[in-house]
């Protein structure tokens, strides 16, 4: 029964990689896999490890040490499992420490903008983690970042930026990201963006992948969580028709961005490519330093 269970999974994730070409053509081939500790990103990094043959690529991973918790708190936590998980699979791990880079841990950060700007937790954190995962996995000459995001992520998304009148903000999403086409922006792919959520724990535990399976202690997003319950009275088959169908429609929205949107800029604080003269990121930090709890 297991191992029938096993072999479906990984047969549908390798079809999603190639009906999706996730893992490219051409040189570009390595893939640097954003580790969180979690079950969906260790999954992730575990198929594109057995898979990279197959498709042609290399993998590595990279872990953002963003200081949550004290010392043996969950990143610390997180980033023991990561290490553990890639000594085993014997795949590089980078660490990117934001304390060592930028002298503060994210939740210090979010505590110097957060009421000003009123951004979720998440918000702010994803915005930083972007940043860093696109300019590290450049300098990985990564021609690909690969994430854990699953079914559930995906559909819940879909749901909140459409209760919140806004699809298009969904625009940059699918199993491969990608309205910006610029040098200096690494795409993401997102090889289970098909898998149930606990398919993704059940097969994780089969494979006894050395994970973290408490939630991240920011992660309270309120809206987030009442979606997520909603979403939950329903079974896969509903998460997956919502994806399938926005996917469906992706095409011609993306269609719509690329014709409404401003060419890509390069930050001028940090020389990233940006919508606007300075990136999100950069414009956090300087709200960050800007405000009295920073000085
Ligand atoms: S759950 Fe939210 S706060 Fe926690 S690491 Fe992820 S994005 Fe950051
Ligand atoms: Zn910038």
């Amino acid at each position: 029964m297991e191992d029938r269970f096993i072999k479906s999974f990984e047969a549908r994730v390798l079809k999603t990689i190639k009906r999706h070409q996730l893992a490219g053509k051409g040189k570009s081939r390595r893939i640097v896999v954003a580790m969180s500790g979690g079950k969906d990103s260790a999954t992730t990094a575990y198929l594109l490890r057995k898979f990279a043959k197959r498709l042609g690529c290399k993998i590595a991973a990279l872990y953002i040490n963003l200081h949550i918790g004290n010392k043996e708190g969950y990143s610390e936590r997180c980033l023991q499992a990561v290490k553990k998980f890639c000594s085993g699979n014997k795949i590089p791990l980078h660490v990117y420490d934001i304390k060592q880079e930028t002298g503060c841990s994210i939740c210090y950060i979010r505590s110097g903008v957060q009421q000003k700007l009123k951004l979720k937790n998440c918000a702010i954190c994803g915005v930083v983690k972007k940043w860093i995962l696109n300019k590290e996995a450049r300098k990985l000459k990564a021609g690909r970042i690969a994430t854990g995001h699953n079914l559930d992520d995906e559909a819940q998304t879909i749901l909140m930026n459409f209760f919140k009148g806004n699809l298009m903000l969904n625009v940059n999403s699918g199993p491969a990201t990608g309205i910006i086409e610029d040098r200096k922006f690494v795409q993401r792919i997102k090889p289970l963006y098909f898998m149930p959520e606990d398919e993704i724990r059940q097969y994780s535990m089969a494979m006894k992948l050395p994970v973290v399976y408490e939630k991240c202690p920011c992660a309270i997003d309120s809206y987030r969580i009442a979606t997520r319950r909603f979403l939950n009275k329903f079974n896969n088959n509903t998460k997956r028709r919502i994806v399938d169908n926005f996917t469906g429609m992706l095409p011609l929205l993306r269609e719509r961005a690329k014709a409404e949107s401003s060419p890509v800029q390069y930050c001028k604080s940090c020389g990233e490519p940006a919508r606007n003269n300075v990136c999100k990121r950069c414009m956090l930090i300087k709200r960050m330093q800007n405000n009295k709890i920073y000085k």
